[in-house]
């Protein structure tokens, strides 16, 4: 392999796991959302909006996937997303237009406040802090995580929100503006991620080298990719790949 300068990371599922998480997180803001704007309203002893828990959940989803259909280009942009159909829904619930706005962004603020509450594989942190004395070292998401409020921002110099420059993965914008920022050339950088379809092959196209992080899979890799089970081992698969070259 040519001189590897840089390395791009995903987060979701490739640094820590997100699955309960996002639930967590899900769950959470809505249900903060509904008990303390009823509290708000009853304070101003103004009428209750009366929006059920579980009905009110999936109304705001079913609203982000109407949204997703409307408006494809944002389809990426999960905050602007979630921001639009919460704006929305409690409008139609009966709030003036101006509250419905305070009151979805304050509940996107809580949103965001416990989507960085996720916990990166122990392993992690001292990998890149190893890391990064001889790669230049980039996050690259999908996610509407809020990249410098999460647990590792100080490990990348260069972080990516891939749904913000509507062009989310395997788009291959956030990948080739992680690579300008870094100032290297496709074949100079390895890109490490959990998904073949968002991570794997987009790299892979555009010359990158990559690795994919899956317990399993069978498929014949293509050039320039190597599979690991868990982020772990990277440190080993990098000096194998170096010794290689
Ligand atoms: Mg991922």
């Amino acid at each position: 392999m040519s001189m590897l300068q840089a390395i791009t990371f995903d987060l979701d599922d490739t640094l820590w796991d997100n699955h309960g998480v996002m639930a967590r997180t899900e769950e959470g803001h809505y249900r903060w959302l509904l008990e303390t704007l009823e509290n708000w309203l009853a304070a101003r002893q103004a009428a209750p909006l009366g929006l059920n828990y579980a009905e009110g959940l999936a109304d705001y989803l079913a609203r982000r996937q109407q949204l997703v259909t409307e408006v494809p280009e944002r389809r990426g942009d999960f905050t602007w997303l979630r921001l639009r159909a919460l704006e929305a829904q409690l409008e139609a619930s009966g709030l003036a237009r101006s509250t419905a706005l305070m009151w979805a962004a304050a509940a996107m603020n809580e949103f965001h406040r416990l989507r960085v509450q996720v916990s990166p594989h122990p392993e992690v942190a001292p990998l890149l802090s190893t890391l990064r004395q001889r790669y230049r070292l980039a996050a690259i998401t999908n996610g509407n995580i809020h990249l410098q409020r999460q647990p590792l921002a100080e490990y990348f110099p260069v972080a990516i929100a891939a749904g913000e420059l509507l062009a989310p993965k395997p788009d291959p914008k956030p990948f080739l503006t992680a690579l300008e920022r870094l100032g290297v050339a496709p074949e100079q950088a390895l890109h490490v991620g959990d998904s073949w379809e968002e991570d794997v092959l987009p790299a892979q196209r555009l010359g990158m080298h990559a690795v994919w992080v899956s317990e399993s899979g069978d498929q014949a890799l293509p050039e320039r990719v190597e599979r690991i089970a868990h982020v772990r081992e990277l440190a080993e698969l990098l000096a194998w790949l170096e010794k290689r070259r």
